[in-house]
């Protein structure tokens, strides 16, 4: 996504880390992924420690951790997270050791990554320098030209009139897709196809970006038909290794958020499959990439691929490369921030074989029945799937958890993991059966609808599909 561009004008770059063991871990982050950092850290002998918003005093993640702390008392519950001075103080105050950020809330905000190495504090993400550039869309794809890495043909830069982006449209022709150069989390796309529309769709786009962002600056891209998203995940270190983890593909998506996500993409001719993880890591050395990534693209029809943004951070679907390749990807986030090279890790690219296939869903508290409505209260039952080959990775899916309206509604990850796709999908599906979830709905009805497709078993399908199917939904 393109990222928030806030300190622009004050920006300084300070990267002197002093690398030495971590003894603790400070999860600026709630839920799913901050349980997920305390199971890496417990199974290193790190202390946990939490975060909680006052919304959040009775949330597992908060019971998960060794220690926990309420942030941002008065703040509305989003707010909370965000709340940087007041998480530099509690690290301070206890003498915290590093900060991992998880997904979402300020994973990539580098004057967060700033503010935590200012204090002598490690973050367990890339350089400062690099998550801003990652975050900084016109910087990202000059990074990826300068790499060698084939783009998606865009404004040089944020846009603001009808006039531009009619010049854009009229020069590169249709369709493009409108984007909001300060949003992301697929929010604030619009794609347009008809020349007499560019102008009233900009104007549309434009302030409801202003709304929803505080900006109603655009971007606008070339719209790349029936693409599928695959992203290659890398690992990178201070002494500049770089190695791939391998590609996921994740074009099963809903308004363009990731719905389903697998590895190794179906299909992917081999020949392709090189080409983008070389291109991945020639962009990550390019940039002295550090810590866990992943380079994004999109791949049309004609198996022509584009560069579209890096994630400077772990990504929800982090979960299928680790089942596919063993290796545990925040484990290794801790050690690279503690100062150990890839070597020094047992990582190295040959010795990175994929095995099997992996494919993990997002199970929400949300009504496929009303359009994905978020639905709150209290779990009256629950039991999960098990059994061989299924990985469960939440943090609220028991009976008694309170499900409130004030924070996005993942409620559990389901992987699984098997020799191929078609195997995987029948463990998913059968695991997905055995869930019994009373009190709030879910959209397991709708998961199974899309693991029982004909064209989704066969591995076949792109970023259209589950508009195109809305018999999913029932
Ligand atoms: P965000 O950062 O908001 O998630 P991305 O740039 O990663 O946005 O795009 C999210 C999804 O939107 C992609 O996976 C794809 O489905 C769709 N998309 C984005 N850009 C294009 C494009 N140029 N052409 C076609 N689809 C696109």
């Amino acid at each position: 996504s393109p990222g928030i561009l806030n300190h622009s004008s004050k920006w300084r770059y300070s990267t002197k880390v002093e690398y030495k063991p971590i003894r603790s871990v400070l999860v600026a982050n709630r839920g799913e992924i901050a349980v997920r950092v305390f199971r890496a850290c417990t199974e290193l002998g790190i202390k946990s420690v939490a975060i909680y918003s006052k919304e959040d005093r009775a949330h597992i993640h908060r019971l998960k951790a060794d220690e926990s702390y309420l942030v941002g008392e008065g703040l509305p519950p989003v707010q909370a997270y965000l709340n940087i001075p007041e998480i530099i103080k509690i690290c301070k105050d206890h003498g915290i050791d590093a900060v991992h950020p998880g997904y979402g809330f300020l994973s990539e905000r580098s004057d967060f990554a700033q503010a935590v190495i200012d204090e002598g504090i490690r973050f367990i993400g890339p350089t400062p320098e690099v998550v801003y550039k990652m975050g900084d869309k016109v910087a990202a794809r000059d990074a990826a030209i300068a790499a060698g890495v084939p783009i998606v043909p865009g404004t040089d830069g944020p846009i603001t009139t009808k006039e531009e982006a009619k010049e854009f449209c009229i020069k590169h022709g249709l369709p493009v897709i409108f984007k909001a150069a300060y949003g992301g989390g697929g929010r604030g796309m619009r794609v347009v196809r008809k020349m007499e529309e560019v102008e009233e769709n900009f104007q549309r786009a434009s302030s409801e970006a202003l709304s929803a962002f505080g900006n109603g600056a655009m971007f606008i891209e070339k719209f790349i038909e029936r693409p599928r998203h695959i992203e290659v995940q890398l690992l990178g270190d201070r002494a500049g290794n770089v190695v791939h983890l391998y590609e996921r593909d994740c074009s099963v998506q809903r308004r363009h958020q990731k719905v389903v996500e697998m590895a190794p993409a179906p299909h992917l001719d081999p020949k392709i499959r090189q080409q983008m993880t070389d291109l991945a890591v020639k962009l990550a050395k390019h940039v002295g990439y550090e810590n866990a990534g992943t380079v994004e693209f999109l791949c049309d029809e004609q198996n022509n691929f584009y560069f579209i943004e890096v994630n400077a951070r772990l990504q929800v679907e982090h979960t299928v490369t680790e089942e596919i390749t063993g290796i545990d990807l925040v484990q290794s986030q801790i050690r690279i921030a503690e100062g150990m090279t890839l070597p020094e890790l047992g990582i190295s690219q040959d010795q990175i074989k994929p095995s099997g296939f992996a494919i993990q869903c997002r199970v929400t508290t949300e009504d496929p029945a009303k359009n994905f409505q978020p639905d709150t209260g209290r779990i009256e039952v629950f039991r999960s799937g098990e059994g061989m080959g299924i990985r469960l990775d939440g943090a609220s899916a028991f009976a008694g958890a309170i499900i409130s309206p004030y924070y996005d509604s993942l409620l559990v990850k389901v992987i699984a993991h098997s020799k191929d796709l078609q195997s995987a999908c029948a463990k998913l599906n059968r695991a997905l059966r055995e869930f019994r979830v009373r009190g709030v709905k879910t959209n397991i009805p709708f998961l199974l609808n899309v693991l029982e497709n004909q064209k989704f078993l066969n591995g076949a399908v792109d970023t259209y599909f589950i508009d195109e199917n809305p018999q999913l939904f029932k």
